[in-house]
């Protein structure tokens, strides 16, 4: 079987060698040794000033909209996992969905100003696949606003534009460790923030709401443990390799599917990418399902991501976005991972160009 991601795990004995050290200390939770020891790689690897390391993503998309005093309208992308929407629900605001930009599949900067409202608060824009949303746009509509600015980056890990981390954008990103992300701490996630008062807010937050008997604010657990952390410092060290090994990958696909009817993203000028997915656009939504079907047959387990748009979830009051709607229907993200060889490209590439075939 080949599933469209396969979890990377280090070597055994990396990762027994901070087992070790944990049976030493004895000290396994609560802003660990392990914990301090990967925030600080991860600020010095993706070069940004602060890194919280929390428990997951949907937490650190919480704590984000707590941190900034988030409450009322949130402008959202429609075509995102539904974490991104779960989190704003979940903290009592309100999603306004903007419709996405065609080129990009992020939020579109174009449409976004005719959604702000008085009650508008925030913009939570995601980096989808790892392209980046218009960020100066952005900025200059924030600023003009007065609006706070999130980054869903769950997919964003080590992307740069014109040699600045994407994650330096924003009032707050948001990244994702997941065992399905690029890079990945089993479940966890980071909030990055861009001066200490921020970031020690994200702390108490993430710690109950208290430091000592410090007891200022309400807050929550959002903390990771050092089993957690300890995954994350073997994995970091093997980024570059997996990075360029899914570049690689997506290498072939791109050569085996030339010339076939269905276009594979590309990111633009000036981009540091990350090939975190291998997003496919068929022509229709037909052909997409008889692609599947024929995967499926095969033990070839590629997945609809992201369907549908969140717009159109049945526990939101979703405002039209035609092009995300229509996107989201002919979207598939291909198999992608860094064992997969250059013979099982080519098998999931003339299944495709097969299942084409056909009309
Ligand atoms: C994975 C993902 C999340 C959720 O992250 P978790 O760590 O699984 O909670 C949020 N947004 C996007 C875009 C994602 O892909």
């Amino acid at each position: 079987m080949i599933n469209v991601t396969k979890i990377y795990l280090p070597p055994l004995e990396d990762y027994v060698d901070y087992l070790r050290r944990i049976w030493k200390s004895g000290w396994v939770t609560n802003n660990g040794e392990l914990v301090q020891e990967l925030e600080k790689a991860l600020a010095e690897y993706l070069r940004v000033p602060y890194v919280q390391y929390v428990s997951n993503g949907t937490i650190g998309l919480q704590i984000a909209l707590r941190a900034l005093n988030v409450h009322g309208e949130v402008i959202t992308t429609p075509f995102s996992y539904v974490a991104t929407v779960n989190a704003i629900m979940w903290e009592h605001c309100n999603p306004v969905f903007v419709d996405i930009d065609p080129q990009s599949y992020c939020i579109d900067v174009n449409k976004l100003e005719a959604a702000i409202t008085e009650r508008t608060r925030a913009i939570l824009g995601v980096h989808v696949y790892g392209f980046p949303c218009d960020v100066s746009r952005i900025q200059e509509l924030a600023k003009k606003y007065k609006l706070k600015v999130i980054y869903d980056a769950a997919h964003a890990f080590g992307c740069e534009l014109n040699g600045v981390s994407l994650l330096n954008y924003g009032d707050l990103s948001v990244l994702s460790f997941h065992a399905t992300k690029l890079f990945h701490t089993i479940e966890g996630g980071a909030i990055v923030s861009q001066n200490l008062d921020m970031a020690d807010t994200i702390w108490k937050l993430k710690s109950f709401g208290h430091r000592n008997d410090d007891y200022s604010v309400v807050g929550i657990n959002g903390k990771n443990s050092e089993f957690h952390a300890a995954m994350g410092l073997c994995v970091l060290p093997k980024v570059e390799e997996l990075i360029e090994k899914r570049r690689q990958v997506l290498g072939w696909y791109r050569h085996f599917l030339d010339g076939l009817d269905l276009s594979l993203l590309c990111h633009g000028e000036g981009l540091r990418y990350n090939y975190s997915y291998c997003p496919a656009l068929f022509k229709d939504e037909k052909q997409l399902l008889r692609v599947v079907s024929e995967m499926r047959k095969r033990e070839i387990i590629p997945r609809r991501y992201f369907y549908p748009a969140l717009n159109t979830l049945p526990f939101v009051n979703g405002q039209e976005c035609p092009v995300a709607e229509d996107i989201s229907r002919r979207i598939l993200c291909l198999p992608l991972s860094v064992d997969l060889e250059e013979q099982q490209v080519e098998t999931i590439c003339n299944i495709i160009s097969d299942s084409l075939r056909i009309t």
